[in-house]
């Protein structure tokens, strides 16, 4: 979420629930696309680890580098950038990802262009993922307390357009194709951080992997992970209970295909 996001990364109920059950477990790689360093972890590091530790290739890819994410003007955002860039990869390692990849575009600065659904796409058709995730670019207020960060919906936005129409169409990007890269079809897209969930995601034996992968993000967590552990529990908690697990993580899933 980056430090100023203001939210304390608790989800609010629903607004609708249904539970359409994917046709089984999910297979496959899957592509994670967030904005900074530290939404993954929040948003979907139960799910994503859990695929992992099933053995599913999981990438992560983070639109902006985060280097505004700090509250002291005299450190060099820059600096703020590289140390940020560190805690994403140790973040994906404690989670199981793949790889995880951080683009250059400055926290705060995102926007839907060309340019950055020509790097999605890129990483769409390279990794050919089953599943992407990314956050829902609709949700803008969670209650009377927070709404969300522009970087969010935006990158939520760049996801959905990056894997369609562009990823599956030749006719979009299409210098990839001299790079090797062959349009690809994403069959299923989840969407963290929505007020439109329709599935919940047995996360039971991941929340201890979900906290301790955003506690490598400690320059974000001046006051420690106490607070976003509770936080996380509850709402972990709180979704593990419409499905009758212990812990679980809120979706808005959308079966393309
Ligand atoms: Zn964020």
């Amino acid at each position: 979420m980056s430090a100023g996001d203001g939210a304390s990364g608790a989800a609010p109920e629903p607004a609708v629930v249904e539970h359409p059950e994917p046709d089984g477990p999910e297979t496959g790689p899957a592509l994670a696309v967030f904005a900074h360093p530290d939404d993954a972890e929040i948003a979907a590091g139960g799910t994503l680890a859990k695929w992992a530790a099933a053995g599913r290739e999981v990438h992560l890819l983070v639109l902006t580098n985060g280097d505004r994410g700090s509250q002291d003007r005299r450190v060099e955002r820059a600096e703020v950038a590289r140390v940020r860039g560190e805690e994403t990869v140790e973040g994906a390692r404690v989670m199981g990802l793949a790889s995880a990849t951080v683009l250059d575009v400055h926290d705060g600065d995102l926007d839907n262009t060309i340019e950055i659904r020509a790097e999605v796409v890129r990483a769409i058709r390279r990794i050919r993922p089953a599943t992407v995730v990314s956050c829902d670019p609709t949700a803008w207020f969670f209650e009377n307390r927070y709404y969300n960060h522009s970087d969010h919906r935006t990158a939520g936005a760049v996801a959905l357009d990056a894997l369609f129409p562009g990823a599956g169409n030749p006719h979009y990007f299409s210098d990839h194709l001299d790079e090797g890269l062959e349009p690809h079809d994403v069959p299923a897209v989840w969407l963290g951080w929505t007020l439109e969930a329709n599935h919940h995601e047995d996360i039971t034996g991941f929340l201890d992997t979900k906290v301790a992968a955003l506690a490598a993000h400690a320059s974000q967590l001046a006051d420690g992970i106490a607070f976003f552990e509770e936080e996380l529990g509850k709402e972990a908690a709180s979704a593990g209970e419409r499905i009758g697990v212990r812990h679980a993580e809120t979706f808005r899933v959308l079966a393309l295909r």
